[in-house]
């Protein structure tokens, strides 16, 4: 997809909130309180009865920290409204806890935490979950028939980067009088926005490309205000709320969001076209490679290829053990999008808990290493690879 609004979001990751500092700070500092003083019981009730939008109790979301980031995440995926958790997960749960309660359609693979959320524990509240393989999209209808009401995906999964189509999916999902919420985590609003695409609800690990340097654990769940007003009251109550200072600490992180992304993107790039030359490599799974199985889709619902490729190691999964424990830019560990280079071999790690064979059917092989590309020189990351792989 070419993006017609470039200048708009770069601009917006900077300047998209309305929110004006007292003194003059041209961006909105940490409020490190957790309720805020009223000169009167009028002035208290018009922000309770929300007449007038203002600070009252952090725990709320009702923080100028916090409100200003939810500001501009919400330019950034073009919603009405985006709320912002204590993590991924806790925006995960909300999510479900509020749209999924008639059932929830999960398709594809999805991330580790989620899937144990929906296949082990929302069951345990009577909450009806079911599951398809990307592969299986046609059964949508028939388990959309069965009365669950939310269509849950993520779009490129982890860690075979399978795209889903999400115009295609909202459009049947829509027929059917259900909603569909999308894990944007991967590809960040700088790669694709689902909302453009028809989805109704957008879900980040803000963990991952928003806070973009490792050191921060969010959420955030963005849609119209009609499907987020809901969302609200569970938030509230679970108490899942992000702390000022991560809140602080992620505006922060969300003005460089941009340009780290589309650096992420080409060092990506190159990355995986030198991996594909390579005589060790079986197989590099990476949207922007014209060979790859959804490089056609991805160029019509993605801006970018995105910072995540997976390259399969010739051999057996000891043999990528090896390459893995062999790297010295890339770091041995899980989680992704931040600033330095990351690799994981799913089979040791987020998809350990599978069996070998679900895994094969997930077309998940031992040899896989999983790499976040960061933002070191993508000569450096070339060669660190090469010479683990030599
Ligand atoms: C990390 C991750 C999550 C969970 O996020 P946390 O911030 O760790 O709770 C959900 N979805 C995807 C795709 C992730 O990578």
């Amino acid at each position: 997809m070419t993006e017609d609004s470039t200048f708009t979001l770069a601009t917006r990751a900077i300047h998209g909130s309305s929110h004006k500092d007292a003194h003059g700070s041209p961006h909105v500092p940490i409020y490190n309180t957790t309720t805020f003083v009223f000169p009167s019981t009028a002035n208290l009730l018009d922000v309770v009865d929300g007449r007038t939008l203002g600070a009252f109790y952090t725990r709320y979301g009702m923080n100028p920290s916090i409100l200003a980031l939810e500001e501009t995440l919400a330019g950034l995926e073009g919603g009405e409204r985006a709320w912002v958790f204590s993590s991924g997960m806790a925006a995960a749960a909300a999510l479900f806890l509020t749209h999924g309660r008639d059932g929830i359609v999960c398709i594809g693979d999805v991330y580790g935490g989620t899937m144990e959320l929906l296949g082990a524990q929302l069951p345990l509240l009577g909450i009806k979950t079911q599951f398809i393989l990307a592969s299986e999209q046609q059964r949508l209808d028939e388990l959309l028939g069965t009365g669950a009401r939310l269509v849950f995906f993520e779009t490129p999964a982890n860690p075979t980067l399978a795209l889903l189509d999400i115009r295609a999916i909202a459009r049947q999902a829509h027929a059917r009088g259900a909603l569909v919420a999308v894990d944007n985590t991967f590809a960040s609003p700088v790669n694709q926005r689902p909302l453009e695409l028809g989805a109704d609800l957008v879900m980040h690990s803000a963990t991952k490309y928003l806070g973009g340097h490792s050191d921060l654990t969010a959420g955030a769940l963005v849609g119209s205000k009609e499907v987020m007003t809901p969302v609200w009251n569970w938030r509230k109550n679970l108490g899942s709320m992000i702390a000022p200072e991560t809140a602080s600490l992620l505006s922060r992180s969300l003005r460089s969001l941009v340009v780290r992304v589309r650096q992420q993107n080409a060092s990506a790039q190159a990355i995986a076209e030198a991996m594909e030359r390579h005589p060790r490599i079986a197989r590099v799974l990476y949207p922007g490679l014209p060979g790859f199985p959804g490089h056609e889709l991805a160029k019509q619902q993605m801006y970018g290829f995105g910072g995540m490729l997976t390259i399969e190691v010739k051999g057996d999964g000891a043999a990528a053990t090896r390459v893995a424990e062999k790297l010295k830019v890339f770091a041995l560990a899980p989680s992704l999008g931040g600033v330095e280079s990351l690799v994981t071999q799913p089979c040791t790690t987020t998809h350990h808990g599978l069996s070998g064979e679900e895994r094969a059917r997930r077309d998940i092989s031992d040899g896989m290493l999983r790499l976040s590309v960061g933002l070191e020189n993508p000569a450096d990351l070339i060669d660190d690879l090469a010479q683990a792989l030599a």
